[in-house]
């Protein structure tokens, strides 16, 4: 079925559904398999309870079809409960001159792209090309991911093979794709000689199936055998694909013997890869795994100063401080965050405040909120004062529980998403007044005093830790 003769009709706030459909979708599948697949579909027509999208090509909707459907329902349900199914068409008219209805062009035009000369991205589905931000002096490096990138830029930088493989863990959207573009990007523009293969495990597997599907797996074969940088990107993707693992270990072992590099990437480190053949697990573990971490709150902060001076862009430091203390979960969303706050001051031509911040990313905080919870937070801080949790929600005001009282309350505000009388039922009853109160006078206090400030601060990091 072809859909082109149907006008787009979806409303804005459908298109506002979509695009955080899409964004969700992002973060779950990673850069690369996004690029490749998902940022393709286009949404066309909404009625009722049915989404209907459409693939450029046949071969991407089978896939999509195949591998996406249920997280792509699911999304669209967590938008809206009524919307309970989904259809992807093929949308022939964006190619008039190749046929979508057989697959073999566009398999054709995948296997030029690949026997194309020094590098071939499959990042993007059709592009071809490595995302342009993603490159070294682009990279914030920071405790947390030092080694990774340290070892990124010797594999990239050096002219002998050092460590084989090298295997970036981590989780997602803490760089694992930004350093591995880094790492291409860099060969190529350094050794242009040398060929460099950059894809998904998930292209990886959809290439070798085509290739078998259309009897060319020696062609396959030696296309990947013959490079000099092979760099696969979301290696725990081909967890549990027996034969799409059975060709990756061949083309692994050809590659070493011959002394090519190769970078993996993948979610977790090698031996931890569940339904991974034991022998390639141990393989991918040859060379030398660099984890990336958790972020830590100086790399946030480091990170939105970066891109905040890249985008030209003027914002309070207690705003960058802000979002950095919020948004926790991985550099991906905290990214997404400040070019959230950054479109909405552009938007309505207003200079970011702290306030507009809260209010612009209301839903963000909250998702990174889960974590700690005001009785967390009382108990921390009952524990390091020294007082009692009883003290939390006591009418007593003297100075020995009033002052630790006032911290808690203030590290609920800054920690939390709850609003100020939520937190003040959760102190014993007090007024959201008393609250803010205590807020601001925490505030005054740290800039006086040293030591209450270092103990705010101790608090906070453990517990954000
Ligand atoms: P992963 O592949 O590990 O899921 P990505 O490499 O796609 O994560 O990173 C997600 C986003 O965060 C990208 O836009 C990337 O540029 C950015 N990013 C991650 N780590 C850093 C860093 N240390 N410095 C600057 N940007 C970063
Ligand atoms: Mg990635």
């Amino acid at each position: 079925m072809t859909i082109d003769s149907i006008p787009a009709q979806a409303t804005t706030e459908q298109n506002v559904q979509w695009e955080r459909v899409r964004g969700r979708l992002r973060t779950e599948v990673g850069e690369a398999a996004f690029n490749s697949w998902l940022k393709p579909l286009t949404l066309q027509t909404i009625d009722d309870r049915k989404v209907a999208m459409a693939a450029p090509t046949r071969f991407m909707r089978d896939w999509v079809v195949k591998n996406y459907a249920d997280r792509i329902r699911a999304l669209w349900q967590e938008q809206d409960p009524q919307f309970d199914s989904i259809e992807v068409a093929v949308l022939s008219a964006r190619a008039p001159a190749k046929s979508t209805e057989n697959g073999q062009d566009d398999g054709q035009t995948d296997a030029d792209g690949l026997a194309a000369p020094n590098i071939v991205a499959s990042s993007g589905a059709h592009e071809g090309s490595l995302d342009p931000r993603f490159h070294f002096d682009q990279f914030v490096v920071g405790k947390p991911n030092e080694l990774a990138y340290a070892a990124a830029r010797r594999t990239a930088e050096s002219e002998t093979v050092t460590f084989n493989p090298l295997y970036l863990a981590g989780g997602v959207g803490l760089g694992k794709t930004h350093l591995m573009h880094a790492i291409a990007a860099h060969i190529r523009a350094r050794f242009p000689a040398r060929r460099v293969v950059y894809l998904s495990a998930e292209r990886f597997m959809y290439e070798f199936i085509k290739a078998l599907r259309f009897k060319n797996a020696m062609a396959f074969k030696d296309k990947f055998r013959s490079v000099d940088v092979l760099m696969i990107d979301d290696v725990q993707f081909i967890a549990g694909k027996e034969s799409t693992q059975e060709e990756f270990f061949h083309t692994f072992n050809a590659l070493i013997d011959q002394n090519r590099q190769i970078v993996i990437s993948g979610d977790r480190s090698p031996s931890d890869l569940d339904n991974m053949e034991e022998r390639l697990r141990s393989r991918l573990g040859w060379g030398l795994v660099a984890d990336i971490h958790a972020t830590d709150y100086e790399l946030r902060l480091g990170i939105l100063q970066s891109k905040a001076d890249q985008a030209g862009a003027e914002v309070p430091q207690q705003v960058l401080e802000f979002l950095a203390h919020r948004i926790t979960s991985n550099v991906r969303e905290l990214e997404g965050g400040l070019n959230r706050v950054l479109a909405y001051s552009n938007l309505v031509g207003r200079p970011i405040t702290l306030e507009t911040t809260q209010e612009v990313l209301r839903d963000l905080l909250r998702a990174n909120d889960r974590r700690v919870t005001i009785e967390d937070i009382q108990r921390r801080v009952a524990e390091h004062f020294n007082i009692r949790m009883a003290d939390m929600h006591s009418p007593r005001r003297a100075r020995a529980v009033a002052r630790p009282r006032q911290v808690a309350m203030y590290l609920c505000k800054q920690l939390t998403a709850r609003s100020l009388p939520e937190i003040g039922r959760k102190f014993g009853g007090r007024d959201h007044t008393t609250v803010m109160h205590a807020v601001r006078r925490v505030e005054e206090l740290s800039q006086m005093d040293a030591a209450l400030a270092e103990d705010v601060d101790l608090l906070r990091r453990m517990l954000e830790g």
